[in-house]
């Protein structure tokens, strides 16, 4: 099976649309959380998720949008952009949202967005934090967003190495138990501003991170039209 592992879509439907290209053919859709947040398109993304059928989790973002969260720990921006989609959201995207749990198993892989142990708020950018996720989950492997940076956690023999993968980047799956981040659909951060997507494929067990460019001043348009933040905006220039 493959499948198109995407996270942190943000509400950027002109990226997730490139990417969905970009990883075309696949089976399925994985999703990883951040659906909507800081993009000018909320209920454009969830209507082509719900379309394409893709299973997932939700993220911090999705939480606060449909008041599950409280967004004391976000900064201005973030809460700005969260208190837009939440007013502008229509009941099918919340109800859609409603129903992402916080944790899903598919396979050989558990999917949450931040961390197996804290799936809402935990960072997993250091094998420090990664190894001690492992006892987390009971699946071979694990799936994570959150950082909005493409990363793989290998263990070997009791270390855990950190790999960044970048554009055409590949990794064979093994005995090694993995956690891998697909990196950002709708808002990167690692400097490259190209969306990012994972292709796994679960019979060859294997795995691919591709990058794609997408029309970003299209988004800061629509952005700028109904007054989400403009360093929000202007961050996608930039992929930081
Ligand atoms: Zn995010």
């Amino acid at each position: 099976m493959r499948v198109a592992v995407l996270s942190d879509i943000h509400g950027n439907l002109p990226a997730l649309d490139a990417v969905l290209a970009a990883l075309a053919p696949y089976d399925v859709v994985w999703q990883l959380g951040d659906v909507v947040g800081y993009g000018p398109q909320p209920d454009e993304v969830v209507a082509r998720l719900s379309e394409i059928g893709a299973r997932g989790v939700r993220g911090n973002h999705d939480a606060a949008a449909i008041g599950a969260l409280s967004t004391d720990a976000f900064n201005d921006d973030a809460r700005a952009a969260v208190e837009w989609t939440s007013a502008r959201i229509g009941p099918s995207t919340r109800d859609w949202l409603q129903a992402l749990p916080e944790r899903s198993t598919e396979g050989d892989f558990t999917l949450v967005h931040g961390s197996p142990r804290d799936p809402v708020w935990e960072y997993l950018f250091s094998s420090a934090v990664a190894r001690a996720n492992l006892g987390a989950f009971e699946t071979q492997h694990c799936l994570v967003g959150h950082t909005h940076i493409p990363l793989v956690f290998r263990e070997d023999d009791g270390h855990v190495e950190m790999l960044s993968p970048s554009d055409g980047s590949g990794l064979e799956l093994d005995a090694r138990r993995v956690i891998l981040n697909p990196g950002s659909v709708g808002q990167p951060r690692d400097g490259d501003p190209r969306a990012c997507g994972m292709l796994l494929d679960t019979d060859e067990g294997s795995v691919e991170w591709r990058r794609v460019a997408y029309p970003v001043e299209a988004v800061q348009s629509l952005m700028a039209a109904v007054d989400l933040p403009v360093r929000l905006a202007e961050r996608l220039t930039f992929g930081w």
